[in-house]
């Protein structure tokens, strides 16, 4: 007969699910189900740009993002699977006195944590970045052990590592709704009726996770918000394969090599949040307002012009929409709802799940464990807002406000 009782259930098989099954699954947290109501890393997981960023001046982050390095080397040496992480490098630029201070916070930074980072003159950065007008760059700086992952990939990782310590994984497996009696957490009603006894409750149902939250009367700090980027056409000589990935915060842009093409992300100035209750079941049925790739386009494509002179007429090959979950202070939501005890989350990720996820996961998996944790837990604890609404138009506002200033890649 199949199992009904499990010590920790996770809802949600995308990069955060899956690495607190890894983390928690490391600490032989007991008995743990992850299920999802698609496959494993099909929704949000699938569609990112992928970027490690490893440098970062918020507090906390890149210990969480050194975690996720840390995460791949273990996954590939424990399961034999090549992660297929690619160590290209990254050059942030600063043509501003605004990003010329942002620059030098950041090596400041990366050199405190001890990530290696050097000043690169126009000849180094041309010879870098093939495609660049070097002449428009004031400042750059080259950070050579940054890289980027498949996110795909590494969320596969996270769950077959998982699995491999005893995680039993369930896809294709909605979850209908949380049970509780009185202020406890007693498992989950999936889809066909099914009722599934835990005393622990994860939920990390991505852009989704407020549709759970709704009926138990919580508001997680976050809202869906639409991130994309464009694929030009091939070009292997002026996009060479693993070239470094750019951070042009003057341009409100990010650029990475594609084997042979260049990805495009641009932010525009006022970015688009969507309706939690609007959302599909799965993101492929979705209108992420499909116009945006021409129109957000037309409004950046000036700032990025200076960088690359021919935007204007690239042949762009593909365009990639889809959900990063924005919170207010664009810090992510993980931790305990005290509203019922056995209740976690782990979500808001502030389109950074990729480059985080191994440290988010840890995190979450120390406080459910209840070990001291590796970095500050009230930096993202879930009720530091007090209560929201996220069906809220004005509230999701200042989560798509959080995307629309962000400075980063
Ligand atoms: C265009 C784009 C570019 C990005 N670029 C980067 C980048 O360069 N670097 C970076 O670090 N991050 C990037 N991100 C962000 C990254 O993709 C996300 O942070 C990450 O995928 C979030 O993972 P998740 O597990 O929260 O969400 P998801 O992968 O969406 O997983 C949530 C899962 O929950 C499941 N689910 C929902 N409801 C239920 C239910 N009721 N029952 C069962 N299952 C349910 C869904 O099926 C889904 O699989 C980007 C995102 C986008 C959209």
């Amino acid at each position: 007969m199949e199992k009904l009782s499990y010590d920790i259930v996770i809802v949600g098989g995308g990069l955060l699910g899956c690495a607190t099954a890894y983390q928690l699954a490391k600490r032989k947290a007991g008995d743990i189900l992850l299920l999802d109501g698609n496959d494993i890393a099909s929704q949000a997981s699938s569609r990112a740009a992928c970027l490690l960023t490893r440098a970062r001046t918020k507090p906390g982050l890149m210990e969480i993002v050194q975690e996720t390095y840390d995460c791949i080397e273990e996954i590939e040496a424990m399961t034999g699977e090549e992660l297929g992480l690619q160590m290209c490098g990254s050059i942030t630029t600063a043509s501003s006195d605004a990003s010329l201070k942002g620059l030098e916070e950041l090596e400041a930074a990366a050199t405190r944590f001890g990530i290696p980072n050097e000043r690169i003159d126009h000849k180094r950065l041309k010879e870098l970045l093939p495609w660049i007008e070097a002449d428009a760059v004031g400042a750059a700086s080259y950070m050579p052990t940054d890289a980027f992952i498949d996110s795909a990939s590494l969320c596969q990782g996270y769950a077959h590592a998982a699995s491999q310590l005893g995680v039993t994984l369930k896809p294709n497996c909605k979850v209908a709704g949380i049970t509780a009696e009185g202020d406890r957490i007693t498992g989950v009603r999936l889809q066909d009726g099914t009722e599934i006894s835990s005393a622990v409750v994860v939920n990390a149902a991505g852009a989704w996770a407020n549709l759970l939250m709704r009926p138990l009367h919580i508001g997680l700090p976050f809202t869906p918000v639409r991130s994309h980027f464009w694929i030009t056409s091939t070009d292997a000589e002026r996009f060479p394969v693993n070239h470094p990935f750019t951070v042009i915060p003057d341009a409100r842009a990010f650029t990475r090599s594609d084997v042979g093409a260049l990805i495009i992300g641009l932010r525009e100035s006022q970015c688009q949040a969507f309706d939690p209750s609007t959302l599909t079941d799965k993101l492929e049925d979705f209108d992420f307002n499909q116009a945006a790739k021409w129109t957000v386009l037309d409004e950046c494509a000036p700032l990025l012009k200076a960088y690359l002179k021919d935007i204007d007429t690239l042949p762009i090959a593909h365009y990639m929409s889809g959900p990063s979950c924005y919170v207010p202070d664009a810090k992510f939501v993980i931790g305990a709802l005290p509203q019922y005890v056995g209740l976690y989350t782990v979500t808001g990720c502030c389109g950074g799940g990729v480059a985080c996820g191994g440290g988010m996961g840890r995190l979450a998996a120390e406080l459910i464990t209840g070990e001291e944790t590796f970095v500050d837990a009230a930096l993202f604890d879930p009720m530091r807002f007090g209560e929201v609404d996220p069906f809220a138009p004005e509230f999701q506002k200042r989560c798509a406000d959080a995307r629309s200033n962000k400075k980063g890649g």
